[in-house]
């Protein structure tokens, strides 16, 4: 097959790669995109959009379980197979959709693998070698393995998404924010549901008195949370699969039963089947290592963003602005930086729970001397309208300057505080500027007013 040749030649078409190859297209460059799965990647197929889709429902069910007794009487149940029929119609036309979209932006569109070979020539399976001035990596991550016996049992994220039925009992392994996120899912759908993790601390980017709230909540719902036990095998029999784990203190042995377990314990970068060393890029296990500019430390002309960057936390919003910068340093020069600080995080449990900035112990690390406002919001009448009883907040505020560094933040609407003390953050607001605002009342901007009083 003839070689093809390209200014830019974008890898993975999820969040990154789309940005990236439409944004120097529309500067005048030749651009191909290669994907081998699914056009559009893991955020609307098998991550974020068809997440929330289950976690909005889930939720619903919970506020009408909350308000039994105070105003609603008559419970519901999540009718689930239909759920995955309402999720489904949302996801299953996105694939054909962005591909059609990128089609009309004129941008040649290669279905297929991309792997460098030892000569360091890109060829993409069913399309033959491809040449780019500039490479994008934009592979993103998938889900970790366990290196244990019967480790082929557990169900990945991806399967969950795809559960037809949902078991009466469902196990999940991992401390972090999918498995949380899937265990309020289940458990709102009626499973009884464990999360088994192997360290004390979950959640271990958030602040630990929130999260220690949020598991409150959880076990609340019937959650069972197991800390401090390492999963070692796993076993089936008939309908029942068994985890073995390891307690970390004494070694000894506790066995889980579950229908289905699912595995949870994080995600990797998809650069290891690249061949990335034969172009001379180095990665490590976060993915391509890359500098300020997102531009690859050990070949200038290759650039990465998103999940398979190794700078960054592994989110949509943290992809798409990475990507930006990449498509601006290809179109004008090296010269746009990766700014990070401000990034806002949101877990969808229920209650969810946000950060944004400085945790309160890196503050202490890096000497900073702040204030920190911190209680308890579930009394609020905002949470108690509502019956949710466990909700917690944190800000630090500088203290010679006033300015808001870290916020973090367990309650109703979690993701839209993370998104206005992201901006506070961002643009060096400080706590008299946010309390001179004529925040729309009653709402949960107002209680920004109660958190810093
Ligand atoms: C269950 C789940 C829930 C999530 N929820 C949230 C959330 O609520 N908020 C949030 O901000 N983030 C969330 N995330 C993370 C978010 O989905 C990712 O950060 C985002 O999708 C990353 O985009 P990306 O473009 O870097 O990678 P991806 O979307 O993974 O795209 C990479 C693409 O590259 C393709 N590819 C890989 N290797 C090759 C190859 N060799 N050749 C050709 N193509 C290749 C893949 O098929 C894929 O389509 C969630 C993730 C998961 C799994």
């Amino acid at each position: 097959m003839s070689e093809r040749n390209y200014d830019v030649v974008v890898i993975g078409a999820g969040a990154a790669g789309n940005i990236v190859a439409t944004t120097c297209k529309e500067a005048g460059r030749d651009v191909a995109v290669v994907e081998r799965d699914g056009w559009g990647g893991v955020c609307p197929l098998r991550g974020c959009e068809p997440k929330k889709t289950l976690a909005d429902v889930a939720h619903a069910a919970n506020r009408v379980r909350d308000l039994q007794g105070k105003g609603l009487k008559g419970d519901v149940h999540i009718d689930w197979p239909d759920l995955m029929r309402v999720k489904r119609s949302f996801t299953d036309d996105i694939s054909d959709r962005v591909h059609t979209y990128l089609d009309k932006k004129n941008i040649d569109t290669l279905p297929g693998e991309a792997r460098f070979d030892a000569s360091g020539i890109l060829h993409v399976s069913g399309h033959g070698p491809v040449r780019g001035r500039q490479y994008v990596i934009a592979v993103g991550a998938r889900p970790r393995q366990l290196d244990i016996p019967g480790s082929e049992l557990l169900l990945t994220s991806d399967a969950f998404l795809e559960l037809d039925t949902m078991p009466d009992s469902l196990l999940f392994i991992g401390g972090g924010f999918i498995a949380l996120e899937f265990a309020c899912i289940a458990a709102a759908a009626g499973a009884r549901v464990t999360v088994l993790h192997r360290s004390e601390q979950l959640l271990k980017g958030f602040d630990p008195d929130c999260v220690g709230e949020l598991l409150l909540a959880m076990e609340k719902r019937g959650v069972e949370i197991i800390t401090e036990h390492l999963p070692v095998s796993v076993e089936q029999e008939a309908d029942t699969l068994t985890v073995v784990a390891r307690q970390a203190k004494n070694g000894t042995e506790k066995r889980f039963a579950a229908k289905l377990a699912v595995l949870g314990a994080g995600r990797v970068p998809n650069t290891d089947t690249l061949g990335l060393e034969h172009i001379g890029v180095k990665t490590n296990t976060h993915g391509v290592v890359v500098d300020e500019y997102m531009r690859s430390v050990s070949n200038q002309a290759v650039f990465a963003a998103g999940d398979c960057a190794e700078y960054g936390m592994a989110l949509t919003p943290v992809a798409a602005l990475q990507a930006e910068v990449v498509a601006h340093n290809i179109i004008h020069g090296v010269s746009r930086r990766c700014d990070l600080s401000a990034t806002g995080t949101t877990v969808f449990t229920d209650p969810p729970l946000s950060r944004v900035g400085l945790l309160e112990k890196e503050a202490q690390r890096l000497g900073v001397d702040c204030v920190v406002h911190s209680g308890n919001a579930a009394k609020w009448s905002e949470h108690k309208r509502l019956g949710i009883d466990h909700a917690w907040y944190k800000i630090l505020e500088e203290r010679d300057t006033g300015r808001i560094l870290g916020a973090h933040y367990l309650g109703q609407h979690a993701e839209e505080i993370a998104n206005i003390l992201g901006l506070a953050v961002r643009h060096k607001l400080t706590r008299a500027d946010l309390l001179a605002h004529p925040w729309a009342y009653p709402s949960f901007g107002y209680a920004l007013r109660y958190m810093l009083s």
